[in-house]
Protein backbone atom coordinates (compact mmCIF):
# COMPACT_ATOMS: atom_id res chain seq x y z
CA UNK A 1 0.00 0.00 0.00
CA UNK A 2 1.63 3.52 -1.12
CA UNK A 3 0.51 7.02 -0.23
CA UNK A 4 0.44 7.34 -3.81
CA UNK A 5 -2.87 5.59 -4.21
CA UNK A 6 -4.52 7.61 -1.30
CA UNK A 7 -3.59 4.89 0.96
CA UNK A 8 -5.86 2.13 -1.18
CA UNK A 9 -4.57 -0.74 -2.53
CA UNK A 10 -6.71 -1.51 -5.50
CA UNK A 11 -5.53 -4.85 -5.94
CA UNK A 12 -6.36 -6.61 -2.83
CA UNK A 13 -9.65 -4.86 -2.00
CA UNK A 14 -12.51 -7.05 -1.37
CA UNK A 15 -14.76 -5.78 -4.19
CA UNK A 16 -18.71 -4.89 -3.82
CA UNK A 17 -19.73 -4.70 -7.63
CA UNK A 18 -21.33 -7.50 -9.52
CA UNK A 19 -19.83 -8.49 -13.24
CA UNK A 20 -21.03 -7.46 -15.99
CA UNK A 21 -22.57 -11.39 -17.16
CA UNK A 22 -23.91 -10.99 -13.12
CA UNK A 23 -25.73 -8.02 -13.39
CA UNK A 24 -27.36 -9.20 -16.80
CA UNK A 25 -28.57 -12.41 -15.16
CA UNK A 26 -29.71 -10.68 -12.52
CA UNK A 27 -31.90 -8.22 -14.64
CA UNK A 28 -33.65 -11.58 -16.80
CA UNK A 29 -34.57 -13.23 -13.68
CA UNK A 30 -35.72 -10.19 -12.21
CA UNK A 31 -37.39 -9.43 -15.51
CA UNK A 32 -39.01 -13.30 -15.37
CA UNK A 33 -39.90 -12.98 -12.07
CA UNK A 34 -41.82 -9.98 -12.04
CA UNK A 35 -43.62 -10.16 -15.34
CA UNK A 36 -44.18 -14.80 -15.18
CA UNK A 37 -43.77 -15.65 -11.84
CA UNK A 38 -45.09 -12.91 -9.56
CA UNK A 39 -48.31 -12.77 -11.51
CA UNK A 40 -49.25 -16.35 -10.01
CA UNK A 41 -47.98 -17.05 -7.14
CA UNK A 42 -50.53 -15.91 -4.81
CA UNK A 43 -52.72 -17.96 -6.04
CA UNK A 44 -50.58 -20.91 -6.65
CA UNK A 45 -49.82 -20.94 -3.05
CA UNK A 46 -53.48 -21.29 -2.51
CA UNK A 47 -54.02 -24.02 -4.60
CA UNK A 48 -50.77 -25.54 -4.02
CA UNK A 49 -50.62 -25.54 -7.83
CA UNK A 50 -47.65 -26.74 -9.11
CA UNK A 51 -45.92 -23.76 -11.35
CA UNK A 52 -45.24 -26.63 -14.49
CA UNK A 53 -45.18 -23.86 -17.21
CA UNK A 54 -43.11 -21.75 -15.30
CA UNK A 55 -40.51 -24.88 -15.01
CA UNK A 56 -40.60 -25.49 -18.25
CA UNK A 57 -39.67 -21.31 -19.07
CA UNK A 58 -36.91 -22.22 -16.25
CA UNK A 59 -35.54 -24.62 -18.48
CA UNK A 60 -35.82 -22.70 -21.23
CA UNK A 61 -33.64 -19.54 -19.83
CA UNK A 62 -31.42 -21.50 -18.59
CA UNK A 63 -32.02 -21.21 -15.21
CA UNK A 64 -32.26 -25.21 -14.18
CA UNK A 65 -28.86 -26.15 -14.51
CA UNK A 66 -27.15 -22.51 -14.39
CA UNK A 67 -23.60 -23.52 -12.94
CA UNK A 68 -23.22 -26.92 -15.14
CA UNK A 69 -20.89 -26.85 -17.95
CA UNK A 70 -22.51 -25.70 -21.16
CA UNK A 71 -21.46 -29.28 -22.94
CA UNK A 72 -23.61 -31.06 -20.58
CA UNK A 73 -26.50 -28.49 -21.42
CA UNK A 74 -26.05 -25.87 -18.29
CA UNK A 75 -25.47 -22.18 -18.88
CA UNK A 76 -22.04 -22.38 -17.45
CA UNK A 77 -22.61 -19.28 -15.01
CA UNK A 78 -21.08 -18.63 -11.73
CA UNK A 79 -22.22 -19.11 -8.38
CA UNK A 80 -22.79 -15.52 -7.77
CA UNK A 81 -25.00 -15.78 -11.18
CA UNK A 82 -27.21 -18.54 -9.71
CA UNK A 83 -27.73 -16.91 -6.33
CA UNK A 84 -29.03 -13.62 -7.88
CA UNK A 85 -31.69 -15.20 -10.07
CA UNK A 86 -32.58 -17.77 -6.99
CA UNK A 87 -32.69 -14.33 -5.05
CA UNK A 88 -34.68 -13.01 -7.81
CA UNK A 89 -36.90 -15.71 -8.76
CA UNK A 90 -37.84 -16.56 -4.55
CA UNK A 91 -38.67 -12.72 -4.22
CA UNK A 92 -41.39 -13.73 -6.79
CA UNK A 93 -41.94 -16.91 -5.52
CA UNK A 94 -40.33 -18.82 -2.78
CA UNK A 95 -42.18 -22.11 -3.88
CA UNK A 96 -40.13 -21.16 -7.85
CA UNK A 97 -37.36 -20.69 -5.82
CA UNK A 98 -37.30 -24.36 -3.96
CA UNK A 99 -37.91 -26.20 -7.17
CA UNK A 100 -35.28 -24.17 -9.08
CA UNK A 101 -32.66 -25.08 -6.52
CA UNK A 102 -32.88 -28.58 -5.83
CA UNK A 103 -32.64 -29.02 -9.45
CA UNK A 104 -29.56 -27.12 -9.58
CA UNK A 105 -27.93 -27.65 -6.33
CA UNK A 106 -28.88 -30.87 -5.00
CA UNK A 107 -29.39 -33.24 -8.57
CA UNK A 108 -27.11 -31.43 -11.08
CA UNK A 109 -24.12 -30.63 -8.77
CA UNK A 110 -23.74 -34.20 -7.65
CA UNK A 111 -23.77 -35.39 -11.00
CA UNK A 112 -21.69 -32.95 -12.42
CA UNK A 113 -19.13 -33.53 -9.62
CA UNK A 114 -19.10 -37.27 -8.98
CA UNK A 115 -20.48 -39.00 -12.48
CA UNK A 116 -19.39 -40.77 -14.83
CA UNK A 117 -19.41 -39.14 -18.25
CA UNK A 118 -21.91 -41.53 -19.36
CA UNK A 119 -24.06 -40.32 -16.74
CA UNK A 120 -23.49 -36.88 -17.22
CA UNK A 121 -24.85 -37.36 -21.10
CA UNK A 122 -27.81 -39.10 -20.01
CA UNK A 123 -28.94 -38.19 -17.04
CA UNK A 124 -27.18 -34.83 -16.37
CA UNK A 125 -27.61 -32.73 -19.76
CA UNK A 126 -31.52 -33.49 -20.20
CA UNK A 127 -31.39 -31.84 -16.05
CA UNK A 128 -29.59 -29.10 -16.65
CA UNK A 129 -31.22 -28.06 -19.94
CA UNK A 130 -34.68 -28.24 -17.98
CA UNK A 131 -36.15 -31.01 -20.21
CA UNK A 132 -36.70 -33.15 -16.88
CA UNK A 133 -36.55 -32.13 -13.67
CA UNK A 134 -34.81 -33.72 -10.20
CA UNK A 135 -35.28 -34.60 -6.53
CA UNK A 136 -32.74 -35.62 -4.02
CA UNK A 137 -33.50 -37.98 -1.54
CA UNK A 138 -31.87 -38.63 1.70
CA UNK A 139 -34.81 -37.61 4.60
CA UNK A 140 -36.68 -40.63 5.95
CA UNK A 141 -38.72 -41.12 8.80
CA UNK A 142 -35.87 -41.88 11.22
CA UNK A 143 -33.08 -39.91 9.14
CA UNK A 144 -33.77 -36.14 8.95
CA UNK A 145 -30.69 -34.40 11.31
CA UNK A 146 -29.34 -37.71 12.05
CA UNK A 147 -29.01 -38.43 7.90
CA UNK A 148 -26.35 -41.56 8.32
CA UNK A 149 -29.00 -43.73 10.27
CA UNK A 150 -30.42 -44.71 6.81
CA UNK A 151 -32.89 -47.01 6.98
CA UNK A 152 -33.13 -47.26 2.86
CA UNK A 153 -31.49 -50.55 1.93
CA UNK A 154 -29.48 -51.39 -1.29
CA UNK A 155 -28.38 -54.98 -1.64
CA UNK A 156 -26.64 -56.61 -4.36
CA UNK A 157 -28.62 -57.95 -7.16
CA UNK A 158 -26.23 -59.13 -9.36
CA UNK A 159 -24.57 -56.87 -11.00
CA UNK A 160 -26.59 -54.24 -10.09
CA UNK A 161 -28.83 -53.46 -6.59
CA UNK A 162 -32.28 -54.07 -5.34
CA UNK A 163 -33.25 -50.78 -2.55
CA UNK A 164 -35.82 -50.84 -0.47
CA UNK A 165 -37.09 -48.24 1.79
CA UNK A 166 -38.84 -44.82 2.51
CA UNK A 167 -38.02 -41.39 1.48
CA UNK A 168 -39.72 -38.28 3.43
CA UNK A 169 -40.59 -35.05 2.58
CA UNK A 170 -39.01 -34.97 -0.46
CA UNK A 171 -39.20 -31.59 -2.69
CA UNK A 172 -40.35 -32.28 -6.33
CA UNK A 173 -40.66 -36.12 -5.50
CA UNK A 174 -44.02 -36.57 -7.44
CA UNK A 175 -42.81 -34.62 -10.32
CA UNK A 176 -38.89 -35.18 -10.69
CA UNK A 177 -38.44 -37.75 -13.31
CA UNK A 178 -34.60 -38.70 -11.92
CA UNK A 179 -34.08 -38.67 -8.44
CA UNK A 180 -30.58 -39.07 -6.65
CA UNK A 181 -31.32 -41.51 -3.61
CA UNK A 182 -29.44 -42.36 -1.00
CA UNK A 183 -29.36 -45.86 0.68
CA UNK A 184 -26.97 -48.15 2.99
CA UNK A 185 -25.50 -51.10 1.61
CA UNK A 186 -23.59 -52.13 4.66
CA UNK A 187 -25.23 -50.83 8.31
CA UNK A 188 -21.70 -52.76 9.68
CA UNK A 189 -19.60 -49.40 8.04
CA UNK A 190 -22.34 -47.19 9.37
CA UNK A 191 -22.22 -44.11 7.49
CA UNK A 192 -19.50 -45.03 5.03
CA UNK A 193 -21.80 -47.71 4.00
CA UNK A 194 -24.11 -45.22 2.28
CA UNK A 195 -24.30 -44.79 -1.31
CA UNK A 196 -25.95 -42.72 -4.22
CA UNK A 197 -27.80 -43.76 -6.70
CA UNK A 198 -30.06 -42.57 -9.54
CA UNK A 199 -33.32 -44.00 -10.11
CA UNK A 200 -36.01 -43.27 -12.36
CA UNK A 201 -39.42 -42.65 -11.88
CA UNK A 202 -40.56 -45.07 -14.36
CA UNK A 203 -38.27 -47.70 -12.40
CA UNK A 204 -41.03 -50.22 -11.36
CA UNK A 205 -41.01 -50.60 -7.11
CA UNK A 206 -41.17 -46.54 -6.96
CA UNK A 207 -44.09 -44.93 -6.35
CA UNK A 208 -45.24 -41.46 -4.39
CA UNK A 209 -47.54 -42.54 -0.90
CA UNK A 210 -48.56 -38.85 -0.20
CA UNK A 211 -48.29 -35.52 -0.72
CA UNK A 212 -47.37 -33.43 2.17
CA UNK A 213 -49.96 -30.68 3.24
CA UNK A 214 -47.92 -27.58 4.37
CA UNK A 215 -47.70 -24.18 6.12
CA UNK A 216 -45.91 -23.07 3.43
CA UNK A 217 -44.05 -23.17 0.26
CA UNK A 218 -47.24 -24.39 -0.92
CA UNK A 219 -46.93 -24.37 -4.51
CA UNK A 220 -43.37 -26.72 -4.33
CA UNK A 221 -44.85 -30.29 -4.13
CA UNK A 222 -43.34 -32.40 -0.74
CA UNK A 223 -43.66 -35.97 -1.00
CA UNK A 224 -43.27 -39.20 0.55
CA UNK A 225 -41.75 -42.00 -1.85
CA UNK A 226 -41.42 -45.96 -1.29
CA UNK A 227 -38.49 -47.72 -3.20
CA UNK A 228 -39.87 -51.25 -3.35
CA UNK A 229 -37.73 -53.44 -5.05
CA UNK A 230 -36.41 -50.82 -7.30
CA UNK A 231 -33.75 -52.80 -9.36
CA UNK A 232 -30.99 -50.47 -10.67
CA UNK A 233 -27.61 -51.75 -12.94
CA UNK A 234 -24.04 -50.63 -12.26
CA UNK A 235 -24.86 -47.73 -14.28
CA UNK A 236 -27.09 -45.96 -11.73
CA UNK A 237 -24.64 -46.09 -8.90
CA UNK A 238 -22.88 -42.43 -8.42
CA UNK A 239 -19.43 -42.06 -6.86
CA UNK A 240 -17.35 -44.79 -5.32
CA UNK A 241 -17.64 -47.42 -2.75
CA UNK A 242 -18.06 -45.61 0.69
CA UNK A 243 -18.88 -42.11 -1.01
CA UNK A 244 -22.35 -41.85 -0.77
CA UNK A 245 -22.39 -39.99 2.51
CA UNK A 246 -20.26 -37.63 1.45
CA UNK A 247 -21.85 -37.21 -1.88
CA UNK A 248 -25.08 -36.04 0.46
CA UNK A 249 -23.16 -33.97 2.83
CA UNK A 250 -21.06 -31.93 -0.11
CA UNK A 251 -24.33 -31.62 -2.28
CA UNK A 252 -25.60 -29.73 0.66
CA UNK A 253 -23.27 -27.46 1.41
CA UNK A 254 -23.95 -26.37 -2.15
CA UNK A 255 -27.63 -26.55 -1.67
CA UNK A 256 -27.82 -24.25 1.62
CA UNK A 257 -26.41 -21.34 -0.88
CA UNK A 258 -29.27 -21.87 -2.75
CA UNK A 259 -31.11 -21.98 -0.08
CA UNK A 260 -29.79 -18.63 1.82
CA UNK A 261 -30.53 -17.11 -1.42
CA UNK A 262 -34.26 -18.27 -1.34
CA UNK A 263 -34.43 -16.39 2.26
CA UNK A 264 -32.85 -13.46 0.72
CA UNK A 265 -35.80 -13.19 -2.23
CA UNK A 266 -38.35 -13.92 0.66
CA UNK A 267 -37.06 -11.13 3.08
CA UNK A 268 -36.61 -8.69 -0.09
CA UNK A 269 -40.07 -9.19 -0.83
CA UNK A 270 -41.05 -8.70 2.81
CA UNK A 271 -38.93 -6.00 3.58
CA UNK A 272 -40.03 -4.00 0.31
CA UNK A 273 -43.41 -4.43 0.99
CA UNK A 274 -43.51 -3.19 4.57
CA UNK A 275 -41.40 0.00 3.74
CA UNK A 276 -44.16 0.61 1.04
CA UNK A 277 -46.75 0.31 2.87
CA UNK A 278 -45.49 2.19 6.15
CA UNK A 279 -45.05 5.16 3.83
CA UNK A 280 -48.47 4.92 2.96
CA UNK A 281 -50.42 3.95 5.48
CA UNK A 282 -51.72 6.75 8.14
CA UNK A 283 -52.21 6.89 11.79
CA UNK A 284 -52.59 9.91 13.66
CA UNK A 285 -52.63 11.96 10.59
CA UNK A 286 -49.63 10.99 9.33
CA UNK A 287 -47.98 8.26 7.54
CA UNK A 288 -46.84 5.05 10.01
CA UNK A 289 -43.31 5.81 8.88
CA UNK A 290 -43.06 9.01 10.59
CA UNK A 291 -43.19 6.80 13.73
CA UNK A 292 -39.59 6.29 15.33
CA UNK A 293 -41.22 2.77 16.20
CA UNK A 294 -41.59 1.69 12.93
CA UNK A 295 -38.44 3.75 11.74
CA UNK A 296 -36.20 1.18 13.99
CA UNK A 297 -38.19 -2.00 12.46
CA UNK A 298 -37.06 -0.41 9.04
CA UNK A 299 -33.60 0.21 10.12
CA UNK A 300 -33.24 -3.59 11.86
CA UNK A 301 -34.88 -5.36 8.76
CA UNK A 302 -32.72 -3.58 6.03
CA UNK A 303 -29.38 -4.22 8.49
CA UNK A 304 -30.38 -8.08 8.31
CA UNK A 305 -31.32 -8.42 4.54
CA UNK A 306 -27.90 -7.05 3.72
CA UNK A 307 -25.58 -8.61 6.53
CA UNK A 308 -27.26 -11.76 4.92
CA UNK A 309 -26.58 -10.64 1.81
CA UNK A 310 -22.89 -10.30 2.17
CA UNK A 311 -22.44 -13.28 3.49
CA UNK A 312 -24.21 -15.37 0.74
CA UNK A 313 -21.96 -13.55 -1.60
CA UNK A 314 -19.12 -14.38 0.35
CA UNK A 315 -20.53 -18.45 0.25
CA UNK A 316 -20.64 -18.25 -3.38
CA UNK A 317 -17.79 -16.88 -3.70
CA UNK A 318 -15.79 -19.40 -1.60
CA UNK A 319 -17.12 -21.80 -3.69
CA UNK A 320 -15.74 -20.86 -6.75
CA UNK A 321 -12.04 -20.65 -5.10
CA UNK A 322 -12.42 -24.49 -4.79
CA UNK A 323 -11.68 -26.31 -1.67
CA UNK A 324 -14.01 -26.39 1.31
CA UNK A 325 -17.15 -23.92 1.92
CA UNK A 326 -18.94 -25.88 4.73
CA UNK A 327 -18.16 -22.86 6.94
CA UNK A 328 -19.08 -20.18 4.85
CA UNK A 329 -22.42 -22.04 3.49
CA UNK A 330 -23.77 -22.85 6.60
CA UNK A 331 -22.97 -19.07 7.72
CA UNK A 332 -24.82 -17.93 4.96
CA UNK A 333 -27.86 -20.02 5.47
CA UNK A 334 -28.05 -19.49 9.30
CA UNK A 335 -28.21 -15.82 9.01
CA UNK A 336 -30.43 -16.03 5.92
CA UNK A 337 -32.75 -18.19 7.61
CA UNK A 338 -32.94 -16.05 10.51
CA UNK A 339 -32.94 -12.68 8.90
CA UNK A 340 -36.06 -14.02 6.89
CA UNK A 341 -37.64 -15.20 9.85
CA UNK A 342 -36.97 -11.89 11.64
CA UNK A 343 -38.04 -9.59 8.75
CA UNK A 344 -41.29 -11.67 7.52
CA UNK A 345 -42.35 -11.47 11.21
CA UNK A 346 -41.66 -7.49 10.96
CA UNK A 347 -43.61 -7.03 7.91
CA UNK A 348 -46.66 -8.39 9.25
CA UNK A 349 -46.17 -6.43 12.28
CA UNK A 350 -46.04 -3.44 10.36
CA UNK A 351 -48.87 -4.00 8.12
CA UNK A 352 -51.01 -4.42 11.30
CA UNK A 353 -54.45 -6.43 11.01
CA UNK A 354 -53.94 -6.28 6.99
CA UNK A 355 -50.90 -8.17 7.41
CA UNK A 356 -52.28 -11.25 8.65
CA UNK A 357 -54.98 -11.45 5.69
CA UNK A 358 -54.29 -13.35 2.64
CA UNK A 359 -54.99 -10.09 0.80
CA UNK A 360 -51.66 -9.03 1.28
CA UNK A 361 -48.70 -10.87 0.18
CA UNK A 362 -46.94 -10.54 3.77
CA UNK A 363 -48.59 -13.59 4.99
CA UNK A 364 -47.46 -15.67 2.37
CA UNK A 365 -43.52 -14.56 3.29
CA UNK A 366 -44.03 -15.28 6.90
CA UNK A 367 -45.17 -18.76 6.24
CA UNK A 368 -42.68 -19.18 3.31
CA UNK A 369 -39.75 -17.74 5.01
CA UNK A 370 -39.97 -20.90 8.24
CA UNK A 371 -38.83 -23.21 6.10
CA UNK A 372 -35.37 -21.92 5.34
CA UNK A 373 -34.44 -22.90 9.43
CA UNK A 374 -35.44 -26.24 8.91
CA UNK A 375 -34.46 -27.90 5.29
CA UNK A 376 -31.05 -28.75 4.31
CA UNK A 377 -30.27 -28.81 7.51
CA UNK A 378 -31.66 -26.91 10.39
CA UNK A 379 -30.78 -24.03 12.28
CA UNK A 380 -28.88 -26.18 15.07
CA UNK A 381 -27.57 -28.59 12.22
CA UNK A 382 -25.59 -25.41 10.89
CA UNK A 383 -24.28 -24.15 14.40
CA UNK A 384 -22.94 -27.53 14.80
CA UNK A 385 -21.66 -27.14 11.27
CA UNK A 386 -19.96 -23.85 11.89
CA UNK A 387 -18.80 -24.84 15.66
CA UNK A 388 -17.53 -28.19 14.64
CA UNK A 389 -14.72 -26.04 11.89
CA UNK A 390 -14.58 -23.42 14.93
CA UNK A 391 -12.51 -25.82 17.18
CA UNK A 392 -10.93 -27.56 14.30
CA UNK A 393 -8.71 -24.39 14.20
C1 LIG B 1 -40.92 -28.70 2.89
C2 LIG B 1 -39.79 -29.63 3.10
C3 LIG B 1 -39.01 -30.00 2.02
C4 LIG B 1 -37.95 -30.91 2.19
N1 LIG B 1 -37.23 -31.33 1.10
C5 LIG B 1 -36.33 -32.33 1.25
C6 LIG B 1 -35.70 -32.93 0.10
O1 LIG B 1 -35.92 -32.53 -1.04
N2 LIG B 1 -34.86 -33.97 0.29
C7 LIG B 1 -34.58 -34.45 1.54
O2 LIG B 1 -33.80 -35.39 1.63
N3 LIG B 1 -35.15 -33.90 2.65
C8 LIG B 1 -36.02 -32.86 2.52
N4 LIG B 1 -36.63 -32.32 3.63
C9 LIG B 1 -36.32 -32.85 4.95
C10 LIG B 1 -35.54 -31.87 5.82
O3 LIG B 1 -34.24 -31.74 5.33
C11 LIG B 1 -35.62 -32.35 7.28
O4 LIG B 1 -36.95 -32.12 7.70
C12 LIG B 1 -34.64 -31.65 8.18
O5 LIG B 1 -33.31 -32.03 7.87
C13 LIG B 1 -34.88 -31.95 9.66
O6 LIG B 1 -35.07 -33.30 9.89
P1 LIG B 1 -36.36 -33.80 10.71
O7 LIG B 1 -37.55 -33.16 10.11
O8 LIG B 1 -36.34 -35.28 10.78
O9 LIG B 1 -36.16 -33.19 12.15
P2 LIG B 1 -35.34 -33.85 13.37
O10 LIG B 1 -34.00 -34.30 12.89
O11 LIG B 1 -36.21 -34.84 14.02
O12 LIG B 1 -35.13 -32.60 14.31
C14 LIG B 1 -36.14 -32.11 15.19
C15 LIG B 1 -35.53 -30.97 15.99
O13 LIG B 1 -34.44 -31.47 16.78
C16 LIG B 1 -33.26 -30.75 16.48
N5 LIG B 1 -32.11 -31.64 16.56
C17 LIG B 1 -31.96 -32.88 16.01
N6 LIG B 1 -30.74 -33.38 16.31
C18 LIG B 1 -30.11 -32.44 17.04
C19 LIG B 1 -28.82 -32.36 17.66
N7 LIG B 1 -27.92 -33.33 17.55
N8 LIG B 1 -28.51 -31.24 18.36
C20 LIG B 1 -29.41 -30.21 18.46
N9 LIG B 1 -30.63 -30.24 17.92
C21 LIG B 1 -30.99 -31.33 17.21
C22 LIG B 1 -33.47 -30.22 15.06
O14 LIG B 1 -32.63 -29.10 14.77
C23 LIG B 1 -34.94 -29.86 15.11
O15 LIG B 1 -35.12 -28.62 15.73
C24 LIG B 1 -37.66 -31.39 3.49
C25 LIG B 1 -38.44 -30.99 4.58
C26 LIG B 1 -39.50 -30.14 4.39
C27 LIG B 1 -40.35 -29.78 5.59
Amino acid sequence: MTRADGGRNKESAVKFELSEQQRMIRDMARDFATKEVAPQAAENDAEERFPAELVGRMGELGFMGMNVAEKYGGSGLDTLCYVLAMEEISKACASTGVIMSVNNSLVCWPLETYGTEEQKQTWLAPLARGEKLGAYCLSEPNAGTDAANQQTFAKPDGDGWVINGMKNFITNGAHADTLIVFAQTNPALRHKGIRAFIVEKTDPGFSVIRKEDKMGIRASETSQLALDGVKVGPERVLGDEGTGFRIAMSTLDGGRIGIASQALGISAAAYEAARLYALQREQFGKPIASFQAIQWKIADMVLRLEAARLLTYRAAWTKEQGGSYSREAAMAKLAASEASHFITNEAVQIFGGNGYSKEYPVERHFRDAKITEIYEGTSEAQRMVISAQEFKK
